[in-house]
């Protein structure tokens, strides 16, 4: 299939389809760095309208080996959803850990208005995501960001922060030093100063931010105690499962803990370590200027990152709105569209006839 020339327009009945080749084509045209930036102000704007969505934690099918969720939301005229697993094993096998696909639907009537790849698009909003929170969250002209675990959200994250936060010394951990020579390989025509360590220990050494984006089914624990130092920004991102973890308890305890949606969170999140009630500040709230983020300098700030259903929502808007300028979509033949909208049999008969 070929995209359609820029320009046009998605056809009523049509469900514009954007493959993974149109989704790389569309963030290389806009660039990776205006598209985080773009679409993180779309996630910036949908937190601050956060009580119009109709939300629910997402569904999981979980073995134990990894999961499959459904995320789906809507604000009462749009309803997105998105099907993303999570499997830590999948890479020894040459498959991706995450990968993800989306519909963006008009709730008024029901049809889908764009059907998309999200393995991507996944990345992007969750760097675009962790970036914009950083912002109401990071200490004040920090410069340095260590990253631990250098997978395929690694590169992502660098550059959300880079871009929104105008971090540009990177230093990377991962236990396969692979995964960090990739990491710097794909990272070093941007500019950043970037140092491969050799411990985690040795990564968060100067860092004002320490983004922990592993991936292991098991209660890690990436962090201890001793390594977060006062005034500090955790970014964890990695833990997103009941049972999947990457911070030691007790920085949690010393922590302010920021989350998405908290009852998500408390089942996903680095939270599920600590007591039901233990207080977490939804983000929107920061965001919306009804609770305070950082309040000083010695203060440190976790954002418990699990990912939620509206950073998606968002995602789908950004794309849509991008794709008639652009025309990396191709018209995908999803729906049925006999002439008369009751004649669903005639329409296979005629089909039939014309054999
Ligand atoms: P990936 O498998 O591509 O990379 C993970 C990396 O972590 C690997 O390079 C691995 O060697 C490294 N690693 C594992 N254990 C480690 C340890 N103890 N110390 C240092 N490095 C370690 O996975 P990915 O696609 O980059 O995703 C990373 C994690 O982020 C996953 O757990 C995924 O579920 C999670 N994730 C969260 C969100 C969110 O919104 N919060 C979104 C996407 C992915």
């Amino acid at each position: 299939m070929t995209n359609m020339p820029a320009g046009t327009v998605p056809k009523l009945n049509i469900v514009p389809f954007v493959s993974v080749d149109s989704m790389m084509k569309l963030v290389l045209a806009i660039g990776v760095e205006r598209f985080l930036a773009e679409l993180a102000t779309y996630i910036e704007e949908d937190f601050r309208r956060w009580e119009s969505f109709d939300k629910k934690p997402r569904i999981g099918a979980h073995t134990h080996d990894g999961v499959i969720e459904l995320m789906p939301t809507s604000n009462g005229r749009l309803y997105g959803f998105k099907y993303v697993n999570g499997h830590p094993k999948n890479t020894r096998e040459g498959r991706q850990t995450v990968t993800a696909f989306g519909v963006l639907a008009d709730l008024g009537n029901g049809y889908p208005m764009l059907l998309t790849e999200m393995t991507i698009l996944t990345a992007l909003r969750t760097a675009a995501t962790s970036a914009m929170v950083a912002r109401y969250l990071a200490p004040k002209g920090t410069r340095t960001m260590a990253v631990i675990g250098n997978g395929a959200q690694s590169e992502f994250q660098a550059l959300a922060f880079r871009t929104l936060l105008g971090i540009d010394k990177i230093r990377l951990y991962d236990i396969d030093p692979a995964a960090s020579a990739k990491c710097a390989g794909n990272l070093a025509k941007f500019g950043l100063d970037i140092t491969v360590c050799q411990s985690a220990q040795e990564a968060v050494e100067t860092a004002g931010i320490i983004t922990t984006v592993t991936a292991d089914k098991q209660s890690a624990t990436i962090l201890t105690d001793n390594m977060v130092g006062a005034g500090v920004h955790i970014n964890a991102v990695g833990g997103d499962c009941p049972g999947k973890t990457e911070l030691h308890r007790d920085i949690l305890l010393r922590s302010d803990i920021f989350v998405e949606f908290s009852p998500q969170t408390r089942i996903e999140g680095e939270v599920q370590q600590l007591a039901p009630d233990h207080k977490v500040t939804e983000l929107w709230q920061v965001i919306a200027g009804n609770a305070p983020g950082r309040t000083g300098a010695e203060q440190i700030t976790l954002f418990d990152s699990v990912g939620f259903a509206i950073e998606d929502f968002s995602s789908l808007r950004y794309v849509r709105d991008r794709l008639p300028a652009t025309g990396f979509f191709e018209e995908l033949d999803l729906l049925a569209d006999p002439d008369e909208p009751r004649d669903l049999f005639g329409m296979l008969l005629r089909a039939s006839a014309k054999d």
